[in-house]
C-alpha cells in the first residue's frame, strides 16, 4: 500500500541528518531546507567559514579537518548553541553534521529541553562503505585524498554511528536507503518526515 503523505511543503520541523562522508547529505539537505523552509545548520560549513576568515578558531579547526579528524566538542558546542539560539531557529531547523559524538547529542538534548523543544526526527542516510569509496574515486575532489577520506569514514563509524542507537532508543530514527537517484531518495526522506509527523506509533 502506498502511504498517504500528510507532510506538506513549508512545514516547520526540527530534523537531524546523519550520514557518512559521500552519502549525498549535501543534495538531500538542499532539498530538505527548501521543502521544510527551515534554516540549514551545517557545522562543517560554519567551520569552513571560520577557516576562510582566518580566525584563531578557524586555524585551530583546520588542523583537525585537514587530517579527517573531528574538531574537539568544546569548539563545536559554543558555535552551535549560539546559532540555535537565533530567532530564525525557533520554529524549526535542519542540523547537518551535528551532532557527531554522544556528548554532542546529549548537550543538544539538554539545550533543547531547557527551551521546551525537542527534535522531531533523525534521518540516517545509509550507504555501504564500498559504495562511498567508489563515489569518492569517481568525483575526485581536491579534498578527497583517499587516505583522509577513509579516516573520515572511520571517524564516522567509531564516533558517530553510536548516535544511531542513541536516537533509535528514543524512537526518533528513520534509516533511509541512500542508493538510487537523488529524487528517489528524497521521496524516501519525505515518507520518513511523514512518519515523524504521525508520532512514535507511525515510525516503524
Ligand atoms: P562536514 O562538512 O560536515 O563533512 O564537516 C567537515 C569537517 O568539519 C569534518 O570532517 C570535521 O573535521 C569537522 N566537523 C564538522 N562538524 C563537526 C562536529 N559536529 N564535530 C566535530 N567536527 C566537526
Amino acid at each position: 500500500m502506498t502511504a498517504f503523505l500528510v507532510v506538506s511543503r513549508g512545514i516547520l520541523m526540527r530534523i537531524i541528518l546523519i550520514g557518512p562522508p559521500g552519502a549525498g547529505k549535501g543534495t538531500q539537505c538542499q532539498r530538505l531546507v527548501e521543502f521544510l523552509d527551515v534554516p540549514h545548520l551545517s557545522t562543517g560549513e560554519m567551520l569552513r567559514a571560520e577557516v576562510r576568515s582566518g580566525t584563531p578558531e578557524g586555524v585551530r579547526a583546520a588542523a583537525y579537518m585537514d587530517q579527517g579528524q573531528l574538531v574537539p566538542d568544546s569548539m563545536i558546542l559554543g558555535m552551535v548553541t549560539k546559532r540555535l539560539e537565533s530567532a530564525d531557529c525557533r520554529g524549526g531547523f535542519l542540523l547537518d553534521g551535528f551532532p557527531r559524538t554522544l556528548p554532542q547529542a546529549s548537550t543538544l538534548d539538554d539545550l533543547l529541553e531547557r527551551r521546551a523543544m525537542n527534535v522531531d526526527g533523525v534521518l540516517e542516510l545509509a550507504v555501504p562503505r564500498d559504495e562511498l569509496v567508489r563515489r569518492m574515486l569517481a568525483r575526485k575532489r581536491a579534498d578527497d585524498n583517499p587516505e583522509i577520506f577513509s579516516k573520515r569514514i572511520s571517524s564516522f563509524e567509531v564516533q558517530t554511528a553510536p548516535l544511531l542507537e542513541y536516537y533509535d532508543r528514543q524512537g526518533k530514527l528513520a534509516t533511509i536507503d541512500g542508493l538510487g537517484d537523488a529524487e528517489e531518495i528524497f521521496g524516501r526522506v519525505k515518507q520518513a518526515l511523514d512518519r515523524f509527523r504521525r508520532g512514535p506509533a507511525g515510525r516503524r
